[in-house]
């Protein structure tokens, strides 16, 4: 599978060796702030972003990036008695104002944004439930059936040596098939469940999954990277009220903070196993100036997530719908597209989905290609996003024009330059920046 292989680019580290050889640090440093600039023509000033494994952050919560938090040595937990440093006194309560926020948006009894993203979340959570609590198999997505890398054996699961069968999925709904499961599950009784998708058009099962395991004291772990502001702001059911053990999560998809991670619970069992393998295990400082930024965020979701969120979905279903209008194959079109932020084409054209995305990006459109269920060496999946368009502010008419040059620039009968301008020109109308405390921008 391509990420089981995948190495940096020799050509372009060569590129920047030679460069590094013919300058002055001066002039390396120019080159550093014209290709930043040039990456933000790119991705913002002309650019339509559509990964849906983004989400943009308010342009308050990306100054607080900046303050001085960032150079700060941050190792340890809350309260002068549990930090390596001294002089965190207002680090201190501002990581509690995040930490109460995010129990109250996740309606939990505890939570911990010390994770530097959704992978790291999961890796403190594989390790306590093997260290603190036996856990060493576990049922989880095959990363063909929309399952992450980070809950099977390519990522934490496999370094800590859990022992790994598969859910089964219904390959035309994608949706997990609960009577095979539990005919599965009662010859094995996996200790553990994860459920965690890079693809995630309609919700899981969680409680009917959380009622099988039950019976032999089974856990269910949630990884909700991708749902995580869905979550929060109420449109998608939270998966710890439904049973699940773990909710884990990126705070930079959905969520529209920083890129991070966390993690929430429920059972105090968890409580000191989770905080002693976040400080000292697998984490020093967790950049204080990121937890600034995301209690920002959490405070805009908590004023604004049910708004941003429920417009998100209905913004999902119409480029669906006009997607598929112009031709385009979108995925569970009988299910009514999505209940998320994604929306997925299959493309099966023979230059695969990756060669499409990048046509897209050619013109200022990014999305990524993921893989489906009978991919081999080429991925057939186009994944669409819709959160930065949202808090954009777009509008149905918007959406009409986009989807007539995705489709377009997709299906080659879209003149490419002209592709270009009509996305210039569509990029240069969204300036508003919605759902932040202060007027966006
Ligand atoms: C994106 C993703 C991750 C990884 O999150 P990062 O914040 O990028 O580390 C983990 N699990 C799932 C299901 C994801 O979609």
């Amino acid at each position: 599978m391509i990420i089981n292989k995948q190495m940096h680019d020799m050509n372009i580290l060569n590129d920047a060796s030679v460069l590094l050889g013919c300058s002055t640090s001066k002039e390396l440093y120019q080159k550093l702030r014209a290709l930043i600039e040039r990456h933000d023509t790119v991705r913002v000033k002309t650019g339509i972003n559509l990964v849906a494994a983004e989400g943009p952050m308010s342009s308050q919560a990306r100054r607080l990036l900046s303050c001085d938090l960032g150079s700060r040595a941050s190792g340890g937990s809350i309260g002068r008695n549990n930090r390596f440093f001294t002089g965190l006194d207002q680090a201190d309560e501002i990581e509690a104002l995040c930490i109460v926020l995010l129990k109250e948006l996740f309606e939990c009894n505890h939570a911990d944004p010390r994770l530097l993203g959704g992978l790291h979340a999961n890796t403190v959570v594989y390790a306590v439930l093997k260290n603190h609590f036996k856990v060493s198999d576990m049922s989880t997505l095959n990363t063909f059936y929309g399952g992450n890398s980070s809950n099977h054996n390519l990522g934490p699961p496999g370094i800590l040596n859990y022992s790994i069968s598969e859910l089964p999925v219904d390959p035309n709904t994608l949706e997990i098939d609960l009577n095979a499961f539990e005919y599965m599950a009662k010859f094995r009784q996996p200790k553990l469940v994860s459920l965690g998708a890079g693809l995630n058009l309609f919700p899981f099962p969680v409680k009917e999954i959380k009622d099988i395991i039950s019976r032999w004291g089974g856990m269910l772990l949630f990884d909700g990277s991708h749902q995580a502001g869905l979550i929060a702001g109420g449109v998608y059911p939270n998966p710890l009220s439904l049973g699940a053990d773990i909710y884990t999560a990126s705070t930079g998809k959905t969520f529209s903070g920083p890129q991070g991670g966390m993690i929430c619970w429920n059972s105090e069992k968890f409580s000191s196993p989770v905080s002693t393998t976040i400080f000292p295990k697998l984490t020093g400082s967790h950049q204080l100036n990121r937890i600034a930024a995301l209690t920002l965020s959490c405070l805009e979701l908590k004023e604004y997530g049910h708004e941003y969120m429920a417009q998100g979905i209905l913004n999902a279903r119409q480029l669906a719908s006009n997607l598929q209008a112009h031709g385009l194959d979108v995925l569970c079109s009988d299910e009514g597209f999505t209940e998320t932020h994604q929306v997925v084409v299959k493309w099966t054209q023979e230059e695969g989905a990756r060669l499409a995305c990048y046509r897209l990006a050619d013109v200022g459109v990014f999305a990524n290609a993921v893989p489906l269920p009978e991919d081999r060496e080429l991925l057939s999946g186009i994944r669409f996003g819709v959160t930065e368009i949202t808090r954009l502010g777009v509008t149905q008419s918007q959406i009409v024009v986009l989807a007539e040059v995705v489709a377009g620039v997709l299906q080659g009968n879209y003149n490419l330059k002209e592709a270009r301008n009509v996305v210039v020109e569509l990029a240069s109308t969204f300036s508003d920046f919605k759902y932040c405390l202060e007027g966006g921008q």
